[in-house]
């Protein structure tokens, strides 16, 4: 028994195949890793998967498709890709709903991959399952934003951190007027203390 491995895409037999314990798809050994959150060794993840484990997806999982098409606008209105092109736009596996039903590739399907190329300005044309390739065509332009990478890039020059100065030997207002309240009350002790021991003299000794 043979089977296709569905990241590198070498046919190999079953023996030298793994199923992965998240996706529950057959890879080859080569292309996956231990799943280290099991401790168990055979338990293994697709490199797929394991990506997602990592570091979990916060944006449409086809949006590398949707920034092909919207970079790919400036120069052309047709653009044929095939399937595998696809899972590495996406960097990704597409489900098996794409290999096996023309409907997913429908411009009216709500989910996120039609929302990708709709939102890219583009609608497909031609799905070919059995060639394993799609058509899209150009409806509208759309500005192409730069990638998230180059928003991140420096372009401010670098401004040391502020050095924190120690602090001014003036005491603060609040801190003096505590102080000098401080001072009152122990004058205003004192006092009330002598007038005690005053009093005390000033009794008569029986
Ligand atoms: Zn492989
Ligand atoms: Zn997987």
């Amino acid at each position: 028994m043979k089977d296709e491995c569905g990241i590198c895409g070498r046919v190999l037999s079953v023996a030298y195949m793994r199923k992965c314990q998240r996706c529950r798809k057959l890879f080859c050994r080569d292309c996956m890793v231990p799943d280290v959150a099991t401790g168990d060794p055979n338990a293994m993840l697709c490199l797929h998967c394991a990506r997602r484990v990592v570091s979990p997806r916060t944006v449409s999982k086809y949006d590398g498709l949707e920034r092909h098409l919207k970079f790919r606008a400036a120069f052309t209105d047709t653009v044929k890709l095939s399937f595998a092109r696809i899972d590495g736009l996406i960097g990704s596996n597409l489900p098996t709903g794409a290999f096996r039903d023309t409907a997913w590739w429908s411009n009216t399907s709500s989910g996120a991959h039609a929302k990708a190329w709709l939102n890219a300005g583009w609608e497909v044309q031609e799905a070919n399952l059995k060639e394993g390739y799609v058509v899209f065509k150009k409806v509208f332009n759309v500005p192409f934003k730069k990638s998230r990478q180059r928003k991140l890039e420096i372009n401010k020059p670098f401004t040391p951190v502020p050095v924190h100065m120690p602090r001014s030997k003036v005491p603060s207002k609040t801190k003096v007027s505590k102080l000098y309240a401080r001072i009152k009350n122990l004058e205003r002790q004192r006092a009330a203390a002598r007038r005690q021991i005053r009093g005390f003299k000033a009794k008569p000794r029986h």
